[in-house]
């Protein structure tokens, strides 16, 4: 049998963009093709696009893609919500179309044709609860209450007012420039939501990467006992072994059966792949959002501290720098009158870094695991203490 190479380079193409789009700028990645090819795709090719386009159809056509880039990345719009109802929509449709017809099969049950059902509603119905329910919005009405509900830590949030809205601005919110609102807890402006992630929909959110992260990976698993089933009842490894004469082993029998499984049901293989890649992607955006969960922190808050730490950092550096400059200058001065120190000794004084001051992070919203949890689950709008907080 061939091999078919031509479906192996498509699917080693697609993966390595995928990665290098979605990961690129993991630290893990620094430095490689990897980085690289990120960068030329969300920077350089938007860039030499504009450049073609201009160059081709003149400075009309330019504006319009600027226009459509604007409409698509600055403003509210669906696009996305389309792109994932059509990704799950399509891909049930085809495991329906070309895997159903094995359930009930050796090893797979069938009541995986409802159950299969059932995740997709569910998905569903927490993909609808994401994106159309109110991530927190902050109003005049109940800006005081978010004021008085987090306190501002005066270093990542400090007391002031959101220009846009001319309400002060709650410790923890952020003005979302796309739909145009503060909003509380801001995590971020989610595109596949069209809406952004804040104080009263985090736990939506998180259910639905939870829950496809849960269907990825129960999809590929059925679909590969299936393929395990399909080997057991054609007796693919009897007839590999006692009519081909394959040596029974791991490693003799595992070309044959990649490639009769290549042949015979390489839509499964497609699908398995497919969706072990989206589990991959799915877990650890999930371990992610389970560690801001757990540590009371947000996505927003998480760049913030990065900043912070990395400026702070910088002056500690700066001011230990100064200190051990001042240091010197001091002994040399009293160093005139004696004799001169051994090149040595001056190198090793000289090479002895100045200790810097640690950048601790202070995060006063980590409550505790369990409290953090629950302030995601129920979130503090939504307690009586928040509404008694407005005769405060
Ligand atoms: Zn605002
Ligand atoms: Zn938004």
């Amino acid at each position: 049998m061939e091999v078919p190479w031509l479906l192996v380079a498509h699917g080693s193409v697609t993966a390595l963009v995928v990665v290098s789009f979605l990961c690129g700028q993991w630290p893990i990645f620094e430095g490689t093709f990897v980085q690289s090819i990120n960068h030329f795709l969300n920077f350089g090719a938007y860039h030499y696009l504009l450049r073609f386009v201009q160059a081709v159809c003149g400075n009309g056509a330019k504006d319009l893609v600027l226009g459509v880039e604007q409409y698509c990345c600055d403003r509210p719009n669906p696009i996305l919500q389309v792109f994932y109802v059509a990704i799950i929509g399509v891909t049930y449709f085809i495991i329906v179309q070309t895997s159903f017809e094995y359930i009930p099969g050796y090893y797979v049950s069938g009541w995986h044709r409802y159950l299969s059902i059932v995740a997709v509603a569910v998905g569903a119905i927490l993909f609808v609860l994401t994106s159309f329910s109110d991530p927190g919005t902050i109003t005049a009405e109940n800006v005081s209450q978010y004021v008085s509900a987090y306190p501002y830590d005066n270093v990542i949030f400090v007391e002031k007012e959101c220009s846009t809205c001319k309400i002060p601005r709650p410790a923890r919110a952020k003005h979302c420039r796309i739909c145009d609102k503060c909003v509380a807890r801001f995590d971020h402006h989610c595109g596949w939501m069209n809406n952004c992630i804040g104080e009263k929909n985090t736990r939506y959110f998180v259910a639905f990467l939870v829950w496809h992260f849960l269907i990825c990976v129960y999809g590929a698993l059925v679909i590969g006992f299936i393929l395990a089933g399909e080997l057991k009842e054609r007796k693919v490894i009897y007839i590999l072994t006692a009519y081909y004469g394959i040596e029974n082993s791991f490693s003799g029998l595992f070309p044959h059966v990649a490639q009769w499984l290549l042949a015979v049901h390489n839509t499964q293989i497609l699908l398995s792949v497919f969706l072990a890649i989206l589990a991959l992607l799915l877990g650890g955006f999930c371990a992610y959002h389970a560690h801001l969960c757990l540590t009371n922190t947000t996505t927003n808050e998480s760049f913030k501290w990065q900043d912070y730490i990395m400026w702070m950092k910088k002056e500690n550096e700066a001011k230990a720098n100064a200190a051990a400059l001042k240091a010197s200058m001091g002994s040399a001065n009293s160093d005139a009158h004696k004799a001169p120190p051994s090149k040595w000794r001056a190198f090793f004084v000289r090479s002895r870094r100045p200790s810097v001051e640690p950048v601790v992070k202070n995060n006063i919203y980590d409550r505790g695991m369990i409290r953090n949890m629950c302030e995601v689950i129920v979130p503090l709008s939504e307690r009586k203490s928040f509404s008694h907080r407005k005769s405060d």
